[in-house]
């Protein structure tokens, strides 16, 4: 697999399991976010519906004080019972409008519409006695007025634990502080409804009846039932500070203070029905030291908002913190791969196709530019150096070919002349000779001497000498066709052998050759020389496709030419006949 390939799907690989961790992590801390959240809200709900709870108990304060007057009743009285009435119809409203959104938001709507139905009956009831003369308010008719208000409250505990619930089922850490605000208030209602059970009997100033007895035992069961489940709950050895605190108060006020009072009530209750205090007078001093519970609820409540706002604040900050790092690492690792990518795989095929082409001898490819100081850059510089070698041993190598060639052709050419030497003209000869075997073609040998040279050197110089060989040369050579081999055989001796002639076309070849040597004077600084030359044609029809033969028949007829008076052609076995006198 290539390395480019490899390295895609490790990146996607690492990308997919980034992501994976990221979004399971994400997904958890997410949920920990909304939940926290969901907590805050119910919370919120439950703390709504535990003052609802409180301003129902509390109403029945100025209540019972109320049932106690005469007519007509005291203003500030009535005043009392009007605000404390107001204060639970808004702390309803509000629970309503809370507990709208909510995921039980049905079934809580249909419990508040039936508190607020057995509400208004309660206060009708109360308003109903509370229109007649004290003289005419019997004692069951006081005791059925305080019930109905009493059992409003139970009507509203589903609404709450299902908002305790709530809240526990997306923070179940949040238990103690939860369930403690809960039995808090429930207790500040069975305190209330404790003092509840007297005002009909402090009103009448009569010992309880046998329920009415039966009730305050019920309800005094329930108050220590429920300081014992609060000691529990709240943990003391291990609480804060505020619930220490609240719980002492609590202990102080209305276990020490408030609850004496009851026991005294009940004991005259119990004896002979002489309180010696109004319902009014009981309530003011009873209800003021309930206040703690409520102040218990709101530490509580504070302790467990706190901590479901810690927790929100913790997740937010863990997400966060995971998205940072997630991002972060995606980041770096999609620059490790593009690095990668450009300082490694680009260049790497790039150095490859320009070895490539080295290996056809191509040194044109170009090479990357290194990106730094790395391996890439040393293996870049490695083929660069060969290219360089490879570049300088081709330019040797060129040379040395343009040497071998320029000695070679030196080898076989006459320096004078510029013509093949006879080394050069035995080798081609023998080549066009095998040519003609194997083609059936017929060659002649033309074999030419300039006549008397030695003289000319005598009389002019040597270089004299060289200049009219040179001009004999040129001649030569303008005479020869394609194909046609023409050398410097030796000293003043020319030889050219023709192929596709015979010997009648070579005597017209040679009796030209001789013509234009002799029709052309020669230029010295002496002035221009006449040259001629003796020439001897054999054909192969005669001598056969054998150079020595061949050679040896045209020397002959050459040296028959010099003997009949020189600037003739002879040919071979036709001695005594000539081209040209
Ligand atoms: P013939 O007509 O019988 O051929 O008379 P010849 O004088 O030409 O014959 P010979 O062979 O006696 O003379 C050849 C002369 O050519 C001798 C030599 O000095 C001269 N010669 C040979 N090679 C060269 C050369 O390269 N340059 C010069 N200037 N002369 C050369
Ligand atoms: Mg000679
Ligand atoms: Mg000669």
């Amino acid at each position: 697999m290539q390395l480019s390939r490899l390295l895609q799907l490790l990146g996607a690989l690492i990308l997919l399991a980034t992501v994976l961790l990221v979004g399971r992590v994400a997904t958890t801390e997410w949920q920990s976010v909304r939940k926290a959240t969901h907590s805050l809200h119910a919370l919120d709900e439950l703390q709504l519906g535990l003052r609802a709870v409180e301003m129902l108990s509390r109403e029945r304060g100025p209540t019972n004080a109320a049932l106690g007057d005469g007519l007509p009743a005291a203003p500030e009285r009535l005043k009392a019972l009007r605000d404390a009435r107001e204060r639970t119809d808004h702390a309803l409203a509000q629970l309503q409008q809370s507990v709208a959104h909510a995921p039980y938001a049905d079934d809580a709507a249909e419990r508040q519409r039936r508190a607020v139905m057995a509400l208004s009956r309660a206060r009708t009831a109360v308003d109903d006695v509370l229109a007649l003369p004290k003289a005419q308010r019997t004692h069951p008719m006081i005791r059925q007025a305080v019930n109905g208000m009493a059992a409003v409250v139970p009507l509203l505990a589903p609404l709450i634990n299902a908002s305790a619930r709530s809240s526990l089922s997306a923070y179940p850490a949040l238990g103690d502080e939860v369930h403690g605000a809960s039995l808090a208030i429930h207790l500040r209602d069975q305190a209330g409804l404790l003092g509840s059970h007297f005002t009909a009997a402090i009103v009448t100033g009569q010992t309880f009846a046998v329920a009415e007895r039966r009730a305050i035992d019920e309800t005094r069961g329930g108050i220590e039932r429920l300081r014992a489940l609060l000691e529990l709950r709240l943990q003391l050895h291990q609480a804060s500070d505020p619930v220490v605190d609240a719980w002492g108060a609590v202990t102080m006020r209305y276990f020490g203070a408030a609850y004496a009072l009851a026991e005294d009530v009940m004991a005259r209750g119990e004896r002979d029905g002489i309180y010696g205090l109004t319902a009014a007078q009981f309530a003011a001093l009873y209800v003021p030291d309930m206040e703690p519970l409520p102040a218990l609820r709101d530490v509580l409540l504070a302790q467990a908002r706190h901590k479901a706002s810690a927790e929100h604040a913790r997740a937010v900050t863990t997400l966060l913190w995971v998205l940072a790092g997630a991002t972060g690492l995606l980041l770096v690792l999609g620059g490790a791969l593009v690095m990668i990518q450009r300082r490694v795989l680009q260049p790497l095929v790039k150095t490859t196709s320009a070895l490539r082409a080295l290996a056809r001898d191509d040194l044109s490819a170009p090479l990357p530019v290194p990106l730094g100081d790395d391996e890439m850059a040393e293996v870049i510089g490695a083929v660069r150096s060969l290219q360089v070698q490879t570049r300088q041993r081709r330019d040797l190598e060129r040379e040395r070919d343009q040497l071998i060639e320029q000695l070679r052709l030196q080898s076989e050419t006459d320096c004078l002349t510029g013509l093949p030497n006879r080394r050069a003209f035995l080798a081609a000869a023998q080549c066009m000779l095998a040519a003609a075997s194997r083609h059936g073609f017929a060659v002649a040998v033309v074999m030419m001497d300039i006549d008397r040279f030695k003289q000319l050197n005598d009389n002019h110089g040597h270089a004299a000498g060289d200049t009219a060989l040179r001009a004999v040369a040129d001649g030569v050579r303008a005479m020869l066709r394609e194909g046609d081999l023409a050398a410097r055989f030796g000293g003043e001796e020319f030889v050219v052998l023709l192929g596709y002639c015979d010997s009648s076309h070579g005597v017209l070849f040679a009796e030209r050759l001789r013509a234009a040597i002799a029709g052309a004077a020669v230029l010295l600084p002496a002035g221009p020389v006449q040259v001629t030359a003796s020439l001897g044609v054999a054909d192969s029809a005669l001598a056969g496709l054998d150079l020595d033969a061949l050679l040896s028949a045209a020397d002959a007829a050459m040296y028959r030419a010099k003997q009949a008076g020189r600037d003739r052609v002879m040919v071979a076995a036709q001695c005594g006949q000539s081209a040209a006198a």
